[in-house]
């Protein structure tokens, strides 16, 4: 773990229950108080070169209420998380966890959330590993997820191997299968170089097949926004985050579209239809006209909302008539994870669970989707859909008890 990690996650879980962290960031600046503010420096602003967009900060002078909801109505399950990550040394790879379960837990009793599903738990001994230091010691706070086995993916009998090792990591303790994006944007045919493996290769059929006969979920993520895809120039809405992650874009080279990916998901789905598939990240969040056909289409899909209320909040009453007519398929998700700096989106933490909690209860208008001082995944704010709590009890909790075989 790197110690830049530890330390957001010790500074991030200390204050846990005071709701401290980093609020300064959304307390309204007075007009007075704001060195931008007073003439002289106005004048001395205009004289200095022109501002760069990254350092331009806008505060919004809109009088609107602000609510605080500091725990969800309902205790919920956050469904998509990262508490421990696979990394690679040398030439195996070895599980990392992201700090202590007790950390954890003081953050999740002061949020209301009852449970936390660390997707990215690992395979084979690895998993073994994470079972033990989360799910072990809270088997009723911490689900873990396994993932596909990819090293071993260029053998002959993989695909019999991976549906075996979906049985075996079931016995371990896992339950349900995680898959990152790496199936569709990174695997090659000889692991780094070759083909692209496409996310409806019939080798991961039995895996598929297995999943759905153990009741093993998969939770799979497939795709990116739109303008990943795109070129990272003056048009692209997302210039800022591709500029701070330049390996997050796949234009050009032998990537495949968006919705290339989305279709080879949809394939997967169609052949596979005991199976019930959890399309991470709304599946496509700027599209819900397309998401909403994708789910009419096919009954064993489901949605999470990790890391797009930035998207769903900005188109707020397409966004809310969408929660109402998908109720049953729609879980509560955040991706939260201690892990790196540089997602402010995905901090673990109290602000990250309250700004969550206030766009799916309030209607509030335009606030901050992310604990950050410029909106990272693009400029723009949220405005809340105020959800009724019928709808807020399926979304936070008993969607995914369902799915995860919860009482
Ligand atoms: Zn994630």
């Amino acid at each position: 773990m790197k110690t830049t990690n530890r330390r957001r996650w010790l500074s991030t879980v200390a204050t846990a229950g005071v709701g401290a962290v980093g609020s300064q960031l959304f307390q309204p600046q007075r007009a007075e108080s704001h060195p931008k503010f007073s003439p002289e420096s106005k004048i001395r602003q205009a004289a200095q070169s022109p501002l760069l967009l990254k350092d331009y900060q806008p505060k919004s002078m809109l009088h609107v209420p602000e609510t605080s909801v500091p725990r969800s109505k309902f205790p919920n399950i956050d469904f998509h998380t990262h508490l421990s990550w696979i990394d690679r040394k040398g030439e195996v790879d070895v599980v990392n966890h992201v700090g202590e379960p007790s950390e954890a837990l003081r953050v999740m009793d002061a949020k209301n959330i009852k449970i936390m599903v660390n997707l990215t738990g690992g395979y084979g001994p690895l998993l073994e590993e994470t079972v033990k230091h989360w799910h072990a010691p809270h088997p009723d706070r911490f689900l873990v997820f396994t993932e596909p086995w990819y090293d071993k993916a260029n053998t002959p009998d993989y695909p019999k191997f991976q549906a075996d090792q979906l049985e075996k990591a079931k016995k371990a303790g896992a339950r349900g299968l995680k898959v990152l994006k790496t199936l569709g944007l990174y695997l090659r045919e000889n692991i780094k170089t070759g083909p692209l493996v496409k996310v409806d290769d019939k080798r991961f059929d039995p895996m598929w097949e297995a999943a759905g006969a153990l009741d093993m979920p998969v939770a799979i993520h497939v795709s990116d926004p739109e303008a990943f895809f795109l070129p990272t120039d003056r048009y692209n809405e997302r210039y800022e985050e591709l500029s701070a992650h330049p390996d997050w874009s796949f234009h050009g080279k032998d990537f495949p579209s968006n919705a290339e990916l989305q279709e080879a998901r949809n394939r997967v789905m169609s052949r596979h239809p005991r199976t019930r598939f959890v399309a991470l990240h709304v599946s496509d969040s700027e599209n819900l006209p397309y998401v909403s056909e994708c789910l009419d289409r096919y009954p064993n899909m489901y949605v999470d909302i990790a890391a797009r209320i930035g998207e769903l909040g900005r188109q707020p009453r397409m966004a809310r008539k969408f929660f109402d007519k998908y109720q049953d398929r729609i879980l509560f998700a955040t991706d939260a994870t201690p892990h790196g700096d540089e997602t402010p989106q995905q901090i673990f933490g109290n602000e990250l669970y309250e700004i969550y909690y206030r766009f799916l209860e309030t209607e509030d208008e335009y606030f901050d989707y992310a604990p950050a001082p410029i909106p990272p995944q693009g400029r723009w704010r949220i405005y809340g859909i105020g959800l009724p709590e019928t709808i807020l009890q399926k979304i936070y909790y008993s969607n995914a008890a369902r799915l995860l075989g919860i009482a």
